[in-house]
């Protein structure tokens, strides 16, 4: 893990010129963007006082060079599905995210992965749930898309499915990290000291690091995707909201794309991701009001901690979280571009 960090921050410098501008999400439904990506690494009880400047800056790198991948896609003139397909597969190669590589254990020591993607011209979704040998569970999920007549495939049968579709299988030991194996024994040795059976890895960690995406690109078409290693400690092959359609993933062209980080148990219960954009379609909500009703107000009042991305069909995006931080960063083609980690970074 040091070893990482180390190597993200030998390339600060090269990236600071970068990550320093501090533009604002401007939210202008006057302008139509030609495209708009936005991305995030998961909200929680991100502080600075508990950062090193090294740990803020492997972040910030990480994100920095997630978000240029994608942009990249979208500035030649490519779809939004490839390009948040290119921004999930490096966070998920990224050991700093609960996704992928670096995803979080579970109660038995294992890693069970999530994830979903949904275009917003047809409406067309892919997920998969609970898999443990799948290098990139977003390609999966693409792929249940794109070469199956389902939306959710789960477990061995979604593994089986991966392997017929020629997806890179991994030992399930690649996932392995260092400081999602000690987030675990550290939840484990509070079960033994409280003498509980289950801690709820919400009271310990308070800290989610799942991925997601939003693009728009240049046909207007709005793709999100979403990948998690769900939550530390988690038992009984539970699934987040990330693989939920409507839950942490959504996408419409008439009216936005959203993917969601958090509590997952709340984000499924309120819909969260179809509440935004059900709120445009029928209301007429803009963006960001419609996010903050459901993350600011719904959220809150339900006590269910995290954040979302959301892009509408004019490129206006909407960041908003209720917990201490989260790692975000968006890109329009007019040029306003921003990173930011923390509650006070002012990205939006
Ligand atoms: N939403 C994810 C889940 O509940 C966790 C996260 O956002 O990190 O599975």
């Amino acid at each position: 893990m040091l070893k990482i960090i180390t190597q993200y921050s030998l390339l600060i410098l090269l990236f600071n010129a970068c990550a320093n501008k501090k533009d604002s999400v401007q939210n202008n439904a006057q302008i139509k963007e030609k495209y708009a990506i936005a991305i995030h690494g998961g909200a929680g009880t991100i502080l600075k006082k508990d950062m090193t400047p090294a740990k803020d800056s492997a972040y910030r790198f990480a994100l920095n060079e997630a978000l240029n991948a994608g942009e990249l896609v979208l500035k030649n003139g490519g779809k939004s599905i490839d390009a948040v397909e290119k921004v999930i597969t490096y966070l998920e190669d990224c050991p700093l995210f609960n996704a992928g590589k670096g995803a979080v254990f579970t109660n038995e020591g294992k890693n069970e992965l999530d994830a979903a993607i949904m275009t917003g011209e047809d409406q067309k979704a892919g997920s998969i749930s609970g898999v443990s040998t799948v290098k990139n569970p977003i390609k999966l999920a693409r792929a249940v898309m794109e070469k199956s007549e389902h939306v959710m495939l789960s477990g061995r049968g979604a593994e089986i499915f991966a392997k017929e579709n020629g997806l890179e299988i991994v030992d399930a030991k690649y996932f392995f990290t260092q400081m999602r194996w000690d987030a675990l024994q550290k939840i484990k040795k509070e079960e033994l000291t409280k003498k509980v059976g289950f801690v709820d890895p919400i009271v310990v960690d308070k800290k989610f690091g799942t991925v997601g995406c939003v693009a728009l690109d240049n046909f207007g078409n709005i793709c999100a995707g979403t990948s998690t290693g769900g939550m530390t400690n988690k038992r009984w092959n539970r699934v987040g909201d990330a693989p939920i359609i409507g839950s942490g993933t959504y996408a419409d062209n008439a009216s936005c794309g959203v993917s969601a980080t958090g509590h997952g148990e709340f984000f499924i219960r309120y819909t969260v991701a179809r509440s935004i954009s059900a709120l445009l379609e029928y209301k007429n909500m803009n963006i960001q009001d419609a996010a903050n009703e459901i993350v600011m107000k719904k959220l809150v009042e339900k006590g269910g901690e995290g954040g979302i991305i959301a892009i509408d069909k004019n490129g206006n995006i909407a960041m908003p979280f209720n917990s201490e931080g989260m790692y975000r960063g968006f890109a329009k083609s007019s040029g306003a571009r921003g990173i930011a980690i923390y509650k006070d970074d002012k990205i939006n």
